[in-house]
């Protein structure tokens, strides 16, 4: 998809971890660079608008999730996938940054391997336009096992039709739209909103739940994301728990 170099931009002020992601962008065939401050990450992403940016949340100056909200807010900087990372234990910022619109996000320490992982699925998933979720009339998943028709809100497992109520229906289509992304339950219930009936954190898993038993051998597509909230994995994303 992409012919020219992705560039990336590595927002970090430990240069151990900065040199890291750097190394490992680099030999995936990325153009990277560093900046060591969220002020200047800003001035630099408003300049350059690189393909990518990652993002650690904990800044000297400005944290991450601001710079998050700012990139958001601006025009120029809207449309850049933000990968962030994140101190172990911090789901609360996970869900923050998620909701402001990062694409995705590693907990320190990481993989390398996970984290280029991750940012190839964003790359692949991101043209040069901004996030559009897709618009296809079947969505046709795990090697055909899984097709969601989106017209006629019919769903295929193993090439047996399964009922699946309107809600159950909303979160498998909202979730399948972007494998690998993790949704919190509050993005899934504005997505799901109106289509049904009025959700709740605590009623997005019991729906989860019953969803699951429906997808009867295909259950582990809809996957738990702890403390943050789910995905749609196509079993070739590189876990990190
Ligand atoms: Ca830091």
């Amino acid at each position: 998809m992409t012919t020219a170099k992705a560039q990336l931009l590595i927002v970090e002020d430990e240069p151990e971890i900065a040199e890291l992601i750097e190394f490992h962008a680099e030999r995936a065939g990325m153009r990277a660079r560093t900046i060591h401050s969220g002020r200047l990450a800003l001035e630099v992403l408003r300049r350059e608008k690189p393909d990518l940016v990652v993002l650690d949340l904990m800044l000297p100056d400005l944290d991450g999730l601001e710079v998050c909200r700012r990139m958001k807010q601006n025009e120029d900087t809207r449309s850049i996938p933000i990968v962030m990372v994140t101190a172990k234990g911090e789901e609360a910022d996970v869900v923050a940054g998620i909701e402001l619109g990062a694409e995705d996000y590693v907990t320190k320490p990481f993989s390398p391997r996970v984290l280029m992982a991750r940012l190839r699925n964003v790359l692949r998933r991101h043209g040069p336009i901004e996030e559009t979720p897709t618009r296809a009339e079947r969505l046709v998943l795990l090697g055909g096992r899984l097709v969601i028709d989106i017209d006629r809100h019919e769903v295929t497992v193993e090439s047996k039709k399964t009922d699946l109520t309107l809600t159950e229906f909303g979160i498998l289509h909202y979730l399948a739209s972007r494998p690998g992304f993790v949704r919190t339950r509050d993005q899934i219930i504005a997505a799901v909103h109106g289509k049904s009936t009025v959700l709740s954190s605590r009623t997005v898993d019991v729906h989860v739940t019953a969803l699951r038993r429906k997808l009867d051998t295909l259950s582990e597509c809809v996957e738990t994301v702890r403390g943050v909230g789910y995905r749609f994995s196509e079993g070739t994303d590189e876990s990190q728990n």
